[in-house]
Parts: structure tokens; C-alpha cells; sequence
């Protein structure tokens, strides 16, 4: 048994990002509740990153290997996960709002009779039932709400970059084994790979330079391409971003698009090049450490977040501004 438990993932052989914010997110309600947190890994080979992970503070850290869970296969993993509720038992159960916790997040919920809240931005307990509150932008958007459902294990998806990542201290923890119960006639859906010709990790971009419908034309990516580079002559790791509006025109892919239905970033600045500031595209990148808005609206959503704001024609100001990092760098 379990006060709250968090499916870990794991990325490049280590504990992803995500997995720690889950973590911080744990243990505090774990301190709400009076209780314990642990984690659970799965996966073909996941005894390394369960020594990794207990400096973290959980109380445990259930390990469940087995060499079908190599790659997603999601009634596998989807079959696993729900042995693994079964015998702990928690009252709280989260997950990424990522591939792995929307593929499973629905389907656990179903097969355990509980009800899930996706994408919550928030989480706390409440101290008259102990009910998990699970906050989640609604209304594209527009409207925040908290929703209180009955039913164990209280599910949510969580969103990324909403709670800090754990910080590691001593590992007071233990490993512990489940026998995962699983063979091939389980598996009924049959998973592709998608190959990419270029792989986007927005998220972990320390600039992103963003163009929206303010950009006119396709082209206009091309003018903050070379922004991107002279910026890389300074900042390690440069990318572009988008609105929704520029997916929507066919002027980018949408692995690009920053917001509610894009990524959520985070990075030390983002260059907001026409723009106009929606809710939607706030939400994704107004936690950037510097905004620096370029926009002909001077009544525009966007200058009300920015640190810097611009108020000219982008072909205008983006060579002026490409030539000054040129001096400089
Ligand atoms: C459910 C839902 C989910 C959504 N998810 C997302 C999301 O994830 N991400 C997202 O971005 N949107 C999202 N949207 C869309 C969002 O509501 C807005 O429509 C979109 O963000 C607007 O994009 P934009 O700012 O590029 O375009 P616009 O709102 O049209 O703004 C263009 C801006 O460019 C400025 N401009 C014009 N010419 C120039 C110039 N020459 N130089 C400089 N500035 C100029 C204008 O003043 C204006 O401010 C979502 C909407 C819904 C309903």
C-alpha cells in the first residue's frame, strides 16, 4: 500500500524530466495526506534507474521487468500497470501528461472503475475526504477548474513544467520486485514507429524564437531562421517556435507550435515575433525566464507578459536586430 504513487518514465536510459516533477508533485501530497509516495518503473530493463531514483524520497520504488516490456506495447504495458494498482493499492495514482499517460491513463481508469483528470496543472488534497482536487485548464483555455471525483486510485495526468522536480537528498527507500504477469497472446494492438526526418525537443530549448500569423507568409520563417543562428553565436541551444495560426497555414510543422495544444516550454527567453498573446499560446511559454515581444499591435495580449516589447514591423527590426548580435558576438 501506497499513499500516492507516480508511473515513472524513462528517457535515454535515465529518469525523465517529468518523472522527477511527479515526484516533487508526490511528495507533496503525500505530506498532505499524512502518507508515504513511491514510485513504479517498468520496462524491459529498469534496475538502474530504480537506484537512481530513490535519492528522491520515495518510500519505495516497485520495480516490475520483464523483457516484453521492451518499446511501448501498450496492453502490455496496459496489463502491467494494472497488476501493479492492484497489489499496491494507492490512493493516488499519477502520471506524465505524456504519450505513455494518455495511452494509459484512459484505459487504466476503465479497467479499475475510477476516473481520471488529464492534464491537471495542479493537485492537492482535500483535507475533508481526502479527495484528490485536480486543477485543469478548460474551455480551450479560457477557464481554469478543479474537479473532485470519487473512486481509488484517485488518477490524474499531469502536465509538464507545473511542479518542481524533486531534489535529490538520502535514500531512505527500498527496491522493490513485482513479478510481472504477462505473455505475447496478450497483445492486440500492434504499435508503428514513425520515423522523423528532424526531431524537435522544444522543450528543452534554452531560446526559442516563435513566429505567428504576424509573420504574413511562409517566408518569414526564413528571416527568423537567421535570427535563430546569429542568437546561437551567444546561446547554446536556439530553436524556432510557432503559434498555432503558422501550423494552421501549412507554414511549419506543428512539432513547433508552442501552447495548449502544442509544448509547453520554459525556456531563459523567448522571442515572440507577431504573435498576438491568445490564452492558449500564453499558457505554453508565459513561465519563459525573458519575453521579448515583436508586434505592430501596441495594445496586443502579448506585450502585457513580455519583459521587452517592440512595437514595429518584424522585417523591419529583426535585420537591425540580427546585425547588432553580429557585432556583437
Ligand atoms: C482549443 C484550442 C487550442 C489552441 N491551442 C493553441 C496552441 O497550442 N498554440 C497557439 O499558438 N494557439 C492555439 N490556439 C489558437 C489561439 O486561440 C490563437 O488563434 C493563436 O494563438 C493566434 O495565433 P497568432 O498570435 O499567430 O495569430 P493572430 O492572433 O492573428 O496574431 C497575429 C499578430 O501578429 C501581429 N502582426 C501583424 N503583422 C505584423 C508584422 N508585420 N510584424 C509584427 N507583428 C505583426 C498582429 O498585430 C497580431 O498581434 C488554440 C485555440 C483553441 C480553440
Amino acid at each position: 500500500m501506497s499513499d500516492v504513487l507516480i508511473l515513472g518514465e524513462v528517457k535515454e536510459g535515465s529518469l525523465d524530466l517529468k518523472t522527477l516533477e511527479l515526484l516533487g508533485a508526490g511528495k507533496k501530497l503525500a505530506g498532505e495526506l499524512g502518507g508515504e509516495f513511491s514510485l513504479l518503473l517498468m520496462g524491459d530493463s529498469v534496475s538502474g534507474m530504480a537506484d537512481e531514483a530513490l535519492p528522491y524520497g520515495p518510500a519505495k520504488v516497485y520495480k516490475l521487468e520483464h523483457h516484453l516490456l521492451q518499446g511501448f506495447k501498450t496492453d502490455l504495458w496496459l496489463a502491467c500497470l494494472e497488476q501493479a494498482c492492484r497489489e499496491i493499492n494507492p490512493k493516488v495514482l499519477l502520471m506524465s501528461h505524456s504519450f505513455l499517460g494518455m495511452e494509459l491513463g484512459p484505459r487504466l481508469a476503465c479497467r479499475l472503475n475510477t476516473r481520471l483528470t488529464t492534464d491537471c496543472i495542479d493537485l492537492s488534497i482535500d483535507p475533508e475526504d481526502g479527495l484528490l482536487l485536480r486543477t485543469k485548464p478548460v474551455s480551450g483555455g479560457n477557464a481554469i477548474s478543479v474537479f473532485k471525483c470519487p473512486g481509488e486510485p484517485q488518477l490524474a495526468t499531469v502536465r509538464g513544467k507545473v511542479f518542481a522536480a524533486a531534489e535529490s537528498g538520502d535514500a531512505n527507500g527500498e527496491i522493490v520486485d513485482i513479478k510481472a504477469k504477462i505473455d505475447e497472446s496478450m497483445i492486440k494492438v500492434e504499435s508503428l514507429e514513425i520515423v522523423r526526418e528532424e526531431i524537435v525537443a522544444l522543450d528543452k530549448a534554452d531560446v526559442v524564437v516563435s513566429g505567428g500569423a504576424g509573420l504574413g507568409e511562409e517566408d518569414g520563417f526564413e528571416l527568423l531562421e537567421e535570427l535563430r543562428e546569429a542568437l546561437s553565436k551567444s546561446f547554446a541551444n536556439v530553436m524556432i517556435g510557432c503559434s498555432r495560426v503558422a501550423v494552421d497555414k501549412g507554414w511549419i510543422s506543428s512539432d513547433h507550435q508552442v501552447g495548449l495544444t502544442g509544448t509547453m516550454i520554459s525556456p531563459d527567453i523567448y522571442v515572440a515575433v507577431g504573435i498576438s498573446g491568445a490564452i492558449q499560446h500564453l499558457v505554453g511559454m508565459v513561465h519563459a525566464k525573458k519575453i521579448i515581444a515583436i508586434n505592430t499591435d501596441p495594445g496586443c495580449n502579448m506585450f502585457k507578459v513580455a519583459d521587452y516589447g517592440v512595437v514595429e514591423d518584424y522585417e523591419e527590426i529583426i535585420p537591425a536586430l540580427i546585425e547588432k548580435l553580429e557585432e556583437l558576438s
